[in-house]
């Protein structure tokens, strides 16, 4: 059988996924993907090793990023396809934003402790083994020890952008984002576009600072959701792309890897956006 499907939204342990980057190809091989995409948040260390695991199948292993922006909207993510991962000004930009999360989670953790829920923070550095540390790392350590029964909880009470314990992260503009991808070679895509409370005026404008696609294909998008969003790429030409968002084979951390429709032709339109 000819592999179809791809999934170009996927996390790992470089960043706040639980599967490690090799874990994640060959669930992607056994689920016959024809191209998969690895997307850690503001890390390009799963990579290789993805690739490396990938090679000599027949499946792709797209080099991706994702990273956050935000604007009067809110928490705006940005997706990178085809990225170098060797370009020295995105991996500066990468950093800076890692030093920062270490920080960030450094003060959530104060903030939980202030509501009675302490954590010790070399917990939180062996939940979040890898190279970005996020708010999922923050959650499981919660759970861990027994303060919520779910991920999901945690973010219900404590953590989500609302919480009494969430603090900000350090944020590039929307246009700052595109710059980066493209100057690592990358083609820039607008991921899971109604997270935000974001404008279709908004999005025009980010395609004159040189958007080239829309997540189209994403877990809970509605029939119409979808519709408004392949109306759009076909009115600015945009590249409709789409993914799981995978994070974890259980719980509500993103769907499971492969299970959303995706169209295959995507890849061969962002890889000629990336000029490769
Ligand atoms: P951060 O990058 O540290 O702000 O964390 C964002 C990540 O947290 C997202 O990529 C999601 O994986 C996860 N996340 C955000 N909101 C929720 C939620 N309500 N439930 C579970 N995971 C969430
Ligand atoms: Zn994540
Ligand atoms: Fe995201
Ligand atoms: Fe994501």
């Amino acid at each position: 059988m000819q592999r179809s499907r791809v999934d170009l939204h996927i996390h790992s342990t470089a960043s706040d996924g639980v599967l490690t980057p090799e874990e994640v190809v060959s669930l992607a091989l056994e689920q016959d993907l024809a191209a998969i995409a690895l997307t850690d948040h503001d890390t390009l260390s799963g990579i290789a090793a993805a690739q490396a695991a990938a090679a000599g199948s027949e499946m792709e292993v797209i080099p991706g990023v994702e990273v956050n922006s935000e604007g009067a909207w809110g928490d705006l993510h940005f997706l990178g396809f085809y990225i170098d991962p060797n370009t020295p000004l995105l991996q500066q930009q990468l950093g800076a934003m890692r030093l920062a999360r270490v920080e960030r989670a450094r003060r959530m953790v104060q903030e939980l402790a202030k509501l009675d829920m302490p954590l010790d923070w070399e917990d939180v550095q062996r939940l979040a083994a890898g190279q970005s540390i996020g708010r999922p790392h923050i959650a499981r350590a919660l759970l861990e020890r027994g303060y919520v029964s779910s991920t999901d909880e945690a973010f219900i009470r404590y953590i989500g952008r609302n919480g009494p314990a969430y603090a900000p992260r350090l944020r590039l503009t929307p246009p700052e984002v595109i710059e980066a991808i493209h100057a690592a070679g990358g083609a820039a895509v607008l991921a899971h576009p109604f997270h935000s409370g974001i404008q279709i005026e908004d999005i025009v404008r980010f395609i004159s600072y040189g958007l080239q696609g829309l997540e189209v294909y994403y877990p809970n998008h509605s029939p119409e959701d979808v519709q408004i969003l392949l109306d759009l790429c076909g009115r600015y030409d945009l590249i409709a792309t789409g993914g799981s968002d995978f994070h974890a084979p259980w719980g509500k951390e993103g769907a499971p890897l492969g299970s959303v429709y995706v169209p295959a032709e995507c890849v061969e339109q962002l890889r000629q956006a990336a000029g490769q």
